[in-house]
């Protein structure tokens, strides 16, 4: 037996590579301008998409919802954790994703552990894009499954991928994010789910980072009136990003739910979410489908910033999202650079590996709905001093 020695050696190791990883104590509620260790800072780093994460209503919402439930859930959903709040999230929740029902977990990483470990197992296959979240390939590894991965965005890969599979090889599942999340950019989901039809496989779309934006009212990037339970027979999305509050959901058939209700253990044996969290939840969905001029600001700020990226000369990747990352490559340079932009007073995080492949350090901007012109040429001429300038030395 080793012993557990070398943990001190391990945090040194990481510390030397600028691998370490850091909290910050924030002290303000998610907004515009967030308070960090005594400083005010612009925020261009939350998933907070439509800036819902303190908005009044929501946070009404959030009060009543606890004057009508209590705090804690008390148990999870099969027991007694399950209550009328948390069954109407399910049922607007399936409405607005155009799928007969949907199933609320307690955080989008338990969503797809529990969905892929109840679907496939030892005599199966799970095909991942090389992108895809942590959560999607914990659970394909913790499945027992085959893992095979695909190039990114490949559908050529993926292809070749099934091909090899043959006949009779088990149940295929072939998951992808919506919107890459340290990449911004989308999934190509109609020829994905064409792809995976042809091989009688099914398609699971993580869609954490589309829902809210993206689709008819924010339903998502997989709009029902383009893509159906055939198309993707399992979509799952979050609450915690576009929506501003926590928790997640599968939505598909109803033969599909009461299947995770049945076999999805981080569905069976994790306490539900508070009742009010469901209630805030709720009536931020009705916001996120009501006002479209969050969406339309969003797009009218990710074209600032990127036409105004592109004069500058700094190489961004292809994403219409609010994700806008610009690699950097080495880590020490990125924690240098999100480092040099907070001495000006704006808050962007530098995502190292493994979070994203070696060699592809980046500083992960993003933008909200409530974010304001001048902020984002702020951030602008910061990136133009710090980046470009200190990059080119
Ligand atoms: N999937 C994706 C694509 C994500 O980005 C995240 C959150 N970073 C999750 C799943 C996990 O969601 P949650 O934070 O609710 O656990």
């Amino acid at each position: 037996m080793s012993g557990f020695d070398d943990i001190p050696t391990t945090l040194s190791r990481l510390e030397k590579r600028s691998l370490y990883r850091r909290r910050r104590i924030v002290d303000s509620p998610l907004s515009r301008v967030v308070t960090v260790e005594g400083r005010k800072l612009l925020n261009f780093c939350s998933n907070d998409y439509l800036g819902l994460a303190a908005e009044p209503r929501v946070a009404d919402a959030f009060k009543a919802g606890i004057d009508r439930w209590g705090v804690g859930a008390g148990a999870s959903h099969l027991v007694c954790g399950h209550t009328a709040a948390h069954h109407e999230l399910e049922e607007a929740l399936a409405d607005f994703t155009g799928r007969e029902r949907a199933l609320l977990f307690s955080t989008g990483y338990g969503a797809n552990l529990g969905a892929i470990n109840a679907l496939v197992g030892g005599r199966d296959h799970v095909i991942e894009d090389r992108l895809n979240h942590a959560s999607l390939l914990d659970g394909g590894w913790i499945s027992g499954a085959e893992f095979h991965w695909y190039a990114h965005a490949d559908m050529h890969d993926l292809q070749s991928r099934l091909n090899e599979l043959g006949d009779g090889a088990g149940r295929a599942l072939v998951v992808s994010d919506g919107t890459f999340s340290m990449d911004g950019d989308r999934c190509p989901a109609a020829d994905l789910a064409t792809t995976v039809r042809r091989h009688d496989a099914w398609l699971m779309i993580d869609d954490a980072h589309g829902f809210g934006v993206h689709g008819e009212g924010g339903c998502g990037l997989v709009d029902p009136a383009r893509l159906n339970t055939t198309d993707v027979p399992v979509l799952m999305a979050t609450l915690g990003k576009a929506v501003g509050t926590f928790g997640a959901f599968i939505a598909g058939d109803a033969a599909l739910i009461e299947f995770l209700v049945q076999r999805a253990r981080n569905y069976i044996y994790t306490t539900a979410i508070p009742a009010a969290v469901a209630v805030a939840s709720l009536a931020s969905l009705e916001i996120v489908r009501t006002e479209d001029w969050r969406r339309e600001r969003l797009v009218e700020l990710i074209a600032r910033f990127r036409t105004g990226a592109a004069q500058l000369g700094l190489d961004l990747l292809p994403s219409d999202s609010p994700i806008q990352p610009i690699v950097i490559g080495d880590s020490a340079r990125a924690l240098a650079f999100s480092a040099a932009l907070e001495s000006q007073g704006l808050l962007v995080s530098a995502i190292r590996p493994p979070t994203v492949p070696n060699g592809t350090a980046r500083l992960r901007v993003t933008l909200t709905a409530a974010h304001e012109d001048g902020d984002v040429d702020r951030l602008l001429a910061a990136l133009d001093e710090v980046v470009i300038a200190v990059g080119k030395s």
